[in-house]
């Protein structure tokens, strides 16, 4: 096993090589904190049209959740549709399921665009009945999708799901077909080259520290390797624990861990048997797991193994558990090497829907709540337009949102909620 906590997609990608030398300073228009999905595509975007921009990462460019998720840029919402229409009606939630599906579309325009070397492939996503009664549910939604919002939704009845998954664990499925997956690492490092070749300056290892507002206006951003000046914000941070400055976004956003094992490469007759058709999948329980093929044909088998927060201790302790879980999913792979163990933050929300707007004359995103692989990407650049004065790209404008009671920072109930939902496993 290599080191605890290495992430797969990072152990293989390319090292950043545009990164911005030298000290912190000078004036810019746009200061963007944080170099995950959303600040670099927003940097990317804002250089493009024709802003100074500064970027600054506490440690390395798509470091955190962006370099660490399951790799899979699915189509539609974190939740389900029906329960969205019933929330905020058809329109509403009409529009934010499309938005996932023009945010998958972004992602493959980018990499094309940009030239990023970074596997994307429209495989589809397979949501895998995990009790029979969950196939009725998937069932229910399949029809709506397909009436309302997504042509490209399809059922696996429960006599043909092995046509999917060579497992007796599954009692039918629900495929939403135009979902896909990438190499997120090498998306990301992609991302922050393109941004810099378009004129961002990108500083790693550049904390922010402090943020003053400016009496004529702007900010004054400060870091270790110095402050610069900016007539605007955006507050790009994921669900990595924000320190101090961050206190608004702090006491919103809820940091879960969720963890991830990579296995040795699996030959191609044992793929063939399990996982025929290569695609991305999810299991529908509450604490369930994701797991998808790599291009070198490793498993990247995840899930919220623990309900805890991600580092070196918990990922493996996590990583022992998944272990388990895919060896009782697919016996054949009890045995099998596993290669890497590693953990991140997801940066979720009260009610799983993100959040981007302004707040105190600083622009933010974030709150994906696990979709963020392919929102976090559009939101970068829906920002970079709301900041430019054109609000209508911001899917999640309107939207409030009050603090979590009791949340100032450490999550401190959610040994508490991971009780609930096990319980809501076992009876549902
Ligand atoms: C294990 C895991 C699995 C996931 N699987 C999937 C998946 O399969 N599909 C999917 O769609 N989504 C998935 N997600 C969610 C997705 O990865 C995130 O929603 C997305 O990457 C968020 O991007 P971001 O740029 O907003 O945040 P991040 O990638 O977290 O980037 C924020 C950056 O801000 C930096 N930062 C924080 N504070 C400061 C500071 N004070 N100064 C400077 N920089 C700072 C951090 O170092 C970090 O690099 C997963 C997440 C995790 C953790």
């Amino acid at each position: 096993m290599t080191a605890p906590s290495l992430s797969y997609w990072l152990a293989t990608a390319p090292p950043f090589a545009g990164g911005a030398q030298g000290g912190v300073e000078g004036k810019v228009d746009v200061a963007i904190i944080g170099g995950g999905f959303t600040g670099l595509s927003a940097a990317l975007a804002l250089a493009k049209q024709g802003a100074s921009v500064v970027l600054l990462e506490k440690g390395r460019v798509a470091g955190e959740a962006s370099g660490r998720n399951g790799g899979q840029c699915n189509n539609g919402t974190a939740h389900d549709y029906g329960a969205l229409s019933a929330r905020f009606g058809k329109d509403v939630a009409k529009a934010y399921y499309r938005a996932h599906c023009d945010a998958v579309d972004l992602v493959e325009r980018i990499a094309a665009d940009e030239g990023i070397d970074c596997a994307f492939r429209r495989c589809g996503r397979v949501k895998l009945a995990a009790k029979p009664a969950h196939y009725d549910k998937l069932v229910r939604a399949h029809d709506l999708l397909a009436a309302e919002v997504d042509e490209n939704v399809r059922l696996v009845p429960p006599e043909r799901i092995r046509e999917e998954v060579g497992s007796d664990a599954f009692h039918g499925a629900l495929i939403q077909t135009t979902s896909a997956q990438l190499h997120p690492a090498r998306f990301g490092v992609g991302l922050a080259e393109a941004a810099a070749r378009a004129g961002a300056r990108i500083f790693e290892n550049a904390e922010v520290t402090g943020m003053d507002r400016l009496a004529g206006g702007g900010w004054k951003v400060t870091t270790p390797k110095g402050s610069v000046m900016a007539s605007q914000l955006l507050v790009a941070t994921g669900g990595a624990p924000p320190a101090a400055p961050f206190g608004f976004f702090r006491r919103r956003i809820v940091s879960v861990g969720s963890f991830i094992i990579a296995t040795d490469p699996l030959d191609d007759a044992l793929i063939a048997q399990l996982l025929p058709n290569r695609r991305n999948y999810v299991t529908s329980k509450n604490i369930g797991n994701y797991f998808r093929l790599a291009p070198d044909n490793r498993l990247i088998f995840g899930g919220r193994a623990r309900f805890a927060i991600s580092d070196p201790r918990s990922d493996l302790k996590s990583g022992r558990i998944l272990e388990e879980v895919m060896g009782d999913i697919f016996p054949a792979l009890k045995g099998v090497g596993v290669s890497h163990v590693w953990g991140g933050m997801v940066d979720l929300t009260a009610d799983r829907l993100p959040r981007a707007g302004e707040q105190d004359g600083m622009y933010y995103s974030m709150g994906y709540s696990g979709h963020g692989v392919q929102m976090a990407t559009y939101m970068g650049q829906a920002m970079a337009r709301v900041m430019g004065g054109d609000t209508s790209p911001n899917p999640w404008a309107g939207l409030d949102w009050p603090s979590v009671p009791g949340h100032f920072g450490k999550p401190w109930f959610l040994p508490m909620v991971g009780l609930w939902y096990k319980w809501q496993d076992l009876i549902h």
